[in-house]
């Protein structure tokens, strides 16, 4: 039974004072949460002040990127051993916003993902397909494509410990929601994936969210579906009522 695991990607938003408030809206009110796995995922510079708000609450603590190499010259890059350091938990990796805007591609988001294992953090893996590639018909070769390149070399141990999000890139940030049965198609095929590469056994411990303009309204239908095991909320989790509208919605 995989445990639904919601989580909040803040994106480039928020000053520290707002950061702060809404991170203890969030604690607040998810005390009573037994049912999921909450987390969010701050830009760097708030990392220290809502790990402080949220050391003693449910929500655990991520950010959106990260750099592979230990240390060193790479002006401007953060370390996971610096996040570490303020309390992180989860890293998102490969986000579409990440791939298609600053150009990074599976071969440097395959580092980063053994970067923040070995670090003991948990990579939450974005894979997703633009318009064009799926009115071509596309959708599943590039999720293999994105799958494969970015978990290169990744162990049946590791693989465990990853999240994988599902964003269609057309989704997110847009209001157009995949519809239940587009998402879960898409889940259970990259389930599949995961089975062929690793077993079943590890293909079904493995949580994948579906990430794209999830709202508390159609939350509940999609974290309904068979193979989808939670979001990964981006404009909805900016207000602590509405990402806990969301959270409601993985009530079982
Ligand atoms: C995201 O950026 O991960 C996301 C899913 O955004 P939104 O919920 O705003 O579509």
């Amino acid at each position: 039974m995989r445990r639904p695991f919601i989580a909040g990607n803040w994106k480039m938003n928020l000053n520290r004072a707002e950061a702060v408030t809404l991170a203890e809206g969030v604690a607040k009110a998810v005390e009573n949460v037994d049912y999921a796995d909450v987390a969010v995922c701050v830009p760097f510079v708030y990392l220290d002040a809502v790990s402080q708000v949220l050391k003693d609450s449910k929500v655990a603590v991520g950010v959106q990127n990260c750099y592979f190499e230990k240390n060193g010259a790479y002006t401007g890059e953060i370390s996971v051993e610096m996040l570490k350091d303020f309390g992180c938990t989860y890293v998102i990796l490969g986000h579409s916003e990440r791939r298609h805007i600053l150009g990074e591609c599976n071969a440097v988001i395959n580092k980063k993902v053994k970067a923040v294992l070995a670090a003991g953090m948990i990579p939450i893996l974005c894979v997703g397909e633009m318009l064009a590639e799926r009115e071509a018909g596309e959708t599943d070769d590039i999720i293999a494509e994105q799958f494969y390149g970015s978990l290169a070399g990744i162990s049946p141990e590791d693989m465990k410990k990853i999240v994988i999000a599902y964003e269609p890139v057309w989704a997110i940030g847009t209001g157009k929601v995949a519809t239940p049965a587009q998402a879960e198609e898409t889940h259970a095929n990259l389930r599949k994936l995961i089975a062929v590469k690793y077993g079943q056994n590890v293909a079904d411990s493995v949580r994948i969210q579906y990430g794209g303009s999830m709202k508390p309204e159609n939350a509940q239908e999609l974290l309904n579906q068979p193979n989808i095991d939670g979001g990964l909320i981006g404009g909805a989790a900016l207000k602590a009522d509405s990402f806990m509208g969301i959270i409601t919605g993985a009530k079982k």
